[in-house]
């Protein structure tokens, strides 16, 4: 995208700003950018952010997160400290070592993805074979605002901690050179579950019961430790080689401070509007039961193959998101229609909340199809089973990046691994346990 173009959807999003009264704090991501561009010539509405009018999902539509600052007199400092805290029980899970390898140890072979906030590559650590995902954030374009870097710490440090969940990415190294940052993790093959959904259309009851178990799990293990995952949606959700699902994408995960007066809250507005809670949309403060609200509105997209509000811009389904109520088509089950009901409540006091009631919420219809602890234990075949006949090849990833030259990616061979002593990123490095890596990457 030229400076141009970036000048038009930052001007767009100023028009937003004005609307919600909130300062945007990220451009839209480059799909977006894109389909408003190419849209422009008949845009109605103007100030809006236009995406095209489609009945039925399409993989252009992959939806994007987007973040606001609601008051940006709030002074966001940096907390480099949370790297180093010590007392948090999570932080003492984790065994943190100094690096043992650089950037140039791993080759790059694919690009499985790019997010609003970077590039997924698969490399292949070229001593001993192994593959990673390896995430990489440009520094320049982080530093340009405090909650960008807040953003990319977070991940690095909830990912190198929460090491034990067996739905959440693991990450083994975070590393870091002169120019950008990198986070390896564990490579899921399986791709993402939205990919399936656009091929599938939309999902069964019991299918969709496998899925939403295994985030249920994921977010109350989150939950327990104080974190919002805050950008549930099925792009963030992928399948490895099994087909068990992976939560991945913690940029915008948050854990709540003890600097606040209500530990279990956050105030900015961030998310992917289709999925996020009414109070997020409203700048109100929210905690973990804005992530069941969006499992509700992923549940809504795997049983129907869209959520439950949409537009063709976020102005739009905003408004729905506050004021309109979910219309559920004919085919939905009884029981399918109790847990959405119990989930897309707007009033938060009235919300299921299913952290305090774990025992209870398992034993709601819609999950008579399996046991919590079978999918825990694996002993379910999963309803999709990705094709993987090499690795290397990520044949379970959009060719609109497996397909992009990896020479392009490696302008910075001769990159300046010295880092200066004042790099705000210092502190940034790690590395996993090797008895972790053992028992992961055999
Ligand atoms: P956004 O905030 O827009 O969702 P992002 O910049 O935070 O995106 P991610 O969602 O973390 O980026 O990654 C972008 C894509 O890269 C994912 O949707 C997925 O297709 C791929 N990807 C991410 N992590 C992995 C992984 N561990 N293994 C395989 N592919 C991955
Ligand atoms: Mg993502």
């Amino acid at each position: 995208m030229n400076d141009n173009n970036e000048g038009n959807i930052n001007s767009i999003l100023f028009e937003k700003r004005e609307i919600l009264n909130i300062t945007p704090i990220s451009t839209l991501s480059r799909q977006i950018s894109e389909i408003n561009l190419n849209n422009s010539d008949n845009n109605d509405d103007e100030g809006d952010i236009v995406l095209p009018h489609t009945k039925r999902r399409s993989s252009v539509l992959r939806r994007m997160s987007v973040g606001y600052q609601i008051d940006d007199n709030q002074k966001l400092k940096t907390k480099l400290d949370i790297f180093t805290d010590t007392n948090d029980e999570l932080y003492k899970r984790s065994n943190s070592n100094t690096p043992n390898c650089k950037i140039n140890d791993f080759e790059k072979l694919k690009v499985l993805g790019q997010g609003a906030y970077g590039k997924v590559i698969l490399v292949k650590n070229k001593y001993n074979g192994k593959l990673f995902a390896q995430k990489e954030l440009k520094k320049a374009s982080i530093i340009i605002n405090n909650k960008n870097i807040e953003r990319t710490l977070s991940e690095r440090t909830i990912l190198s901690k929460i090491t034990s969940h067996q739905n959440i990415v693991k990450l083994f190294y975070a590393l870091h050179d002169n120019s950008k940052l990198y986070l390896l993790m564990e490579f899921i093959p399986g791709g993402e579950l939205f990919k399936y959904l656009i091929k599938e259309n939309f999902l069964n009851e019991k299918s969709s019961c496998f899925y939403i178990i295994q985030m249920s799990m994921a977010l109350n293990f989150l939950h327990k430790f104080g974190i919002v995952y805050r950008d549930l949606k099925p792009e963030n959700c992928m399948l490895d080689k099994d087909g068990y699902l992976i939560l991945t994408d913690f940029g915008l995960a948050k854990k709540s401070t003890d600097d606040q007066d209500d530990n279990n809250w956050c105030n900015s507005i961030i998310g992917t509007p289709e999925y996020a809670a009414p109070e997020v949309l409203k700048g109100e403060n929210y905690g973990s039961l804005a992530d069941w609200w969006s499992l509700g509105c992923v549940l809504f997209d795997l049983l129907t193959g869209n959520p439950p509000f949409t537009g063709n811009n976020h102005q739009k389904i905003i408004n729905k998101v506050l004021k309109e109520k979910p219309k559920y088509p004919f085919h939905l089950m009884t029981s399918s229609k109790e847990l959405l009901n119990k989930l897309l409540n707007k009033n938060i006091d009235k919300r299921f909340n299913v952290d305090d009631n774990w025992i209870s919420y398992q034993k709601f219809s819609f999950f008579r199809h399996y046991k919590f602890k079978d999918i825990e234990n694996r002993n379910i075949e999963p309803p999709i089973k990705p094709i993987i006949n090499n690795l290397e090849n990520a044949e379970n990833f959009d060719i609109e990046f497996t397909n992009m030259k990896i020479s392009d990616l490696n302008g910075d061979l001769n990159v300046d691994s010295n880092i200066n002593d004042n790099d705000c990123f210092n502190g940034f490095s790690y590395t996993a346990s090797n008895s972790f890596m053992d028992s992961y990457l055999k």
